[in-house]
Parts: structure tokens; C-alpha cells; sequence
């Protein structure tokens, strides 16, 4: 068996999901395999990238021990809640035991329709598949808790969309698919039993050391809890915009999942947003965590039935918990801005979120590259020029001031600063043009990212 599944959720009651079968596509040619990834899944890397191997990729061969489904789910978008989404153009192949010892789930994206689809062609366009291998796997090199790319093929179909294009297949692994969303479906559906299988099932295989508390629901709230705080922090830290934080796309794990209009920022801006549909700027960069709250909000209700025997006991636990988000975002907020700034240990939390404040207000009025600006004092921590980091500034003398008060801050930790300051981050640019490349069937700018990207730091 190339592939060792494992499957516990195609076993989980029907109305979790839908069987379905991947749809056949006429020319599947294989993009890239992330080898690394395959041998930690247990999977040989030169099979997956024979001609069997691709076939298994783009959905026209049904590996032996695969349980194909499409999951159930539901989820706010924006804002406004729809009862069912689920996988509309997502067939979840089974789960493997990776070597870690960690359960995995082996998706694939883009192989046509399954019972969730409504009006949708269930297919993906290559544009979308080659941004999430190259972003996602940028993501996990930067240090940032993600799904991964195990491969992209191309498909030899075209897709309609605003215009024909062609067409391809993503292969997602995730520590798991659960989502706020999918407790959302049931939830809604008043089904206690399946978000009782929901809780066990998400602590058996997120946080494990849940399960030895005396309420399981509410510890599972609170692991998950910690994970989005410190997630959202590291975003932030690295000037990247989720884009969707719909709670279907927010996932149980503490992993980034879902790399649509997702983007790192440019030049600071704290209201910066990527998404064109995001006209009320509510996934901007600076109001993630404000989202991510109301989103574990979401998730902390579905938990309400399961979490203690009277709802006002419940409510009052749930409320509780969710109390402490504000104060662990900030703390891991401060952590993240202390190393950036190389500011040791010296200063207080308090004062590192204060410096951090004014240093980013000087950014977004004096439109400077965040990356940049980061990098540029990383140099200067280890005794280069100012110049190069006053020049990033609209005014240099604004840069010269904020040097000056960051010297005066004690900043300097330059082992720190290494770690945290990405020279190389997947730039919306670069990604298009890999893209563009693509579509006119060259890939070797897309295979130079993936390789750049692997070594973010330099
Ligand atoms: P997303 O915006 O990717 O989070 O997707 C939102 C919902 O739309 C999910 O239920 C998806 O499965 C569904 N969806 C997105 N694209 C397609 C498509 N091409 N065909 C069918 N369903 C889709
Ligand atoms: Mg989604």
C-alpha cells in the first residue's frame, strides 16, 4: 500500500460528511511533489511523482485504503451565518500517521463536484493552486503553524471562471480539517452527540493533554484559545492578512488554513486588506484578532450543551474563557514585537506594546515596508549603516527619530532579530507573476520560489 491511511473520520456517523468519488481529468501533469513532506508522511517520494503517483494526485486513480469524503460543514462568511458549506470542491482521500507520530489528513483540492458544491464546478484553476503551494509552504518555513502542500498537477482541462483557464489539482495536508464551522453545522442541527465526537475526536488528535481535565469541552475552548491567540500574533508579526476569517476557514488545530486572497503587506498599514469583496475592511491586518475573538466566541457556543448540565453554568465557563483571549493575544503580540525589535528582556510587556504602538504608527505614516523596515534594523542591530533603513522612509529624518528611540530602548538583541525578521517573505507580486508563468506552462519561476521561500531567513 504506497499510501498507509488510516481513516477515522469517513467512520464517524454518516451525516458527517459524503462519500464521493474524484472526478477523472483528461491530462493530469505532475507540477511539483514536495518530497520532504511525502517522506514524513510515509509516503515514497519517487512513487508519488510516477505516472501512478500523479494519477493519485489529480484524482484519477483511487489509492488502495482511501475512504474519499466530502465534510459537512457551515460557517459565518463576512459575517453572516450559512448553515451549510462544507467541501465543495475539496475530497478529503483518508488520514496517515505521519513520523512524528501525528495524525495527517491528505486532501485534494479541485477534484470536482461532491454533494456541497450548489452552483460550483468543485474544480480549481492552477492560479489559485500554485498560490496556495507557494504561500503555504512560505508560511511553514517562516515558522507559522499551516496546512502544507504536498503536490500540484496540472490538469489538462480548463475551468470557467471570469475567463477559460486552465485547470489543476492541490494536494493539502492538515493536522485535520475540523473547523469552528464544522462544529457550527451540528450545532445548529441541535445534535449534542456529534459535537460530543467533534470535542473527542479534536482533543484526541490537537491536545491530547485535554483529555485529563475534568471538563474536556471547556479544556479543548481553551487550548484552542491559546493556539488562535498565538497564531494571529504571528501573523501580525510577519505582516500577513488572512484575508477570509470566516469561521469555516478558522480551523481547530491552531493551523492557517485557507490561502485565498491572503496576502504579506507591503507597505505598513494597520487597515491593510487583500480581499476586494472585504469592502468593510473587516479582515484587515490589524483587526484580526478582534475576529479571531468573535470567531472563538462562535465556536465557545456550539460547546455550550456539552460543557456543563445547565446552560447558565455553561454560558457563565464559556465566558470565562473567552475573558482571557484579550490578555493572551497581548501577551503574545508583546512577544513577538519584543524579538522583532531585539528589545532583550529589560522592558516591561507593557512597554515593549507601547514602543511597539508608536514605532508602527511612524511606519504607516511614513508608508514603510514592513519586511523592510524589520530587516534594515536587523542590519543595523549587527552594526551596518542607517542609511538603507532611513531611506525606507517617506521623510529619512522619521527614521533617524524612531532609530534614535530604539537605541534609547535598549534594542539590540540581534540573535532574536534573525529569527524573527524574514529577509525573504512570498511577495503578492512574485506569486502573480509565478502564476502568470504558469498558466502559460512555465513553472520555473514557481519552482524558484518554492526553493527561495524554503530559507526564509537567509
Ligand atoms: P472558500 O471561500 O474557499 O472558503 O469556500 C467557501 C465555500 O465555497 C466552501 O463550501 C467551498 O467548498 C465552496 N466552493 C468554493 N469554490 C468552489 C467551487 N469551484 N466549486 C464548488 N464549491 C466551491
Ligand atoms: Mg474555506
Amino acid at each position: 500500500m504506497p499510501i498507509a491511511f488510516d481513516n477515522t473520520y469517513a467512520r464517524l456517523p454518516e451525516r458527517f460528511y459524503s462519500r464521493v468519488h474524484p472526478a477523472r481529468v483528461p491530462e493530469p501533469k505532475l507540477i511539483r511533489v514536495n518530497r520532504e513532506l511525502a517522506t514524513e508522511l510515509g509516503i515514497d517520494p519517487d512513487w508519488l511523482e510516477s505516472e501512478e503517483g500523479t494519477a493519485v494526485l489529480a484524482g484519477n486513480l483511487v489509492p488502495e485504503g482511501a475512504d474519499p469524503i466530502a465534510q459537512a460543514y457551515g460557517g459565518h462568511q463576512f459575517g453572516g451565518w450559512v448553515p451549510q458549506l462544507g467541501d465543495g470542491r475539496a475530497i478529503l482521500l483518508g488520514e496517515v500517521i505521519s513520523r512524528d507520530g501525528k495524525r495527517r489528513d491528505i486532501q485534494l483540492k479541485g477534484s470536482g463536484r461532491t454533494e456541497f458544491s450548489r452552483g460550483g464546478d468543485g474544480k480549481a484553476a492552477l492560479g489559485p493552486v500554485l498560490r496556495e503551494y507557494l504561500v503555504s509552504e512560505a508560511m511553514a518555513a517562516l515558522g507559522v503553524p499551516t496546512t502544507r502542500a504536498l503536490a500540484a498537477v496540472a490538469t489538462g482541462e480548463t475551468v470557467r471562471r471570469e475567463t477559460p483557464l486552465a485547470g489543476g489539482v492541490f494536494t493539502r495536508v492538515a493536522a485535520s480539517h475540523l473547523r469552528i464551522g464544522t462544529f457550527q453545522y451540528f450545532a445548529a442541527q441541535e445534535d449534542r452527540e456529534a459535537i460530543q465526537l467533534l470535542v473527542e475526536m479534536a482533543v484526541a488528535r490537537h491536545f491530547p493533554e485535554a483529555s485529563e481535565e475534568e471538563n474536556v469541552p471547556r479544556a479543548l475552548l481553551e487550548h484552542v484559545l491559546a493556539a488562535q491567540a498565538k497564531l494571529v500574533a504571528t501573523w501580525m508579526g510577519l505582516g500577513f492578512i488572512h484575508g477570509v476569517m470566516n469561521t469555516d476557514n478558522m480551523a481547530i488545530s491552531g493551523e492557517t488554513i485557507d490561502y485565498g486572497p491572503c496576502a504579506f503587506m507591503d507597505e505598513f498599514h494597520p487597515q491593510c486588506v487583500f480581499s476586494s469583496i472585504d469592502q468593510g475592511r473587516r479582515y484587515a491586518w490589524g483587526n484580526q484578532p478582534n475576529i479571531a475573538l468573535w470567531n472563538l466566541t462562535r465556536f465557545a457556543e456550539t460547546l455550550i450543551p456539552v460543557m456543563a448540565e445547565s446552560a447558565d453554568k455553561a454560558v457563565a465557563l464559556a465566558e470565562e474563557s473567552l475573558a482571557t483571549f484579550p490578555d493572551q493575544f497581548r501577551k503574545a503580540y508583546g512577544d513577538v514585537f519584543r524579538m522583532k525589535f531585539g528589545l532583550g528582556s529589560r522592558m516591561s510587556d507593557e512597554e515593549v506594546r507601547s514602543f511597539t504602538r508608536d514605532a508602527l504608527a511612524v511606519l504607516a505614516k511614513e508608508e514603510v515596508d514592513f519586511t523592510l523596515f524589520f530587516r534594515h534594523l536587523t542590519r543595523v542591530a549587527e552594526g551596518g549603516e542607517a542609511d538603507a533603513l532611513t531611506h525606507l522612509f517617506r521623510t529619512p529624518e522619521a527614521g533617524v527619530q524612531l532609530l534614535a528611540r530604539w537605541r534609547e530602548a535598549g534594542g539590540a538583541d540581534v540573535q532574536a532579530m534573525r529569527r524573527a525578521n524574514p529577509v525573504l517573505i512570498p511577495r503578492n507580486h512574485r506569486v502573480e507573476e509565478a502564476i502568470k508563468a504558469g498558466y502559460e506552462g512555465d513553472f520555473d519561476l514557481f519552482h524558484r520560489l518554492v526553493e527561495a521561500w524554503a530559507d526564509p531567513f537567509g
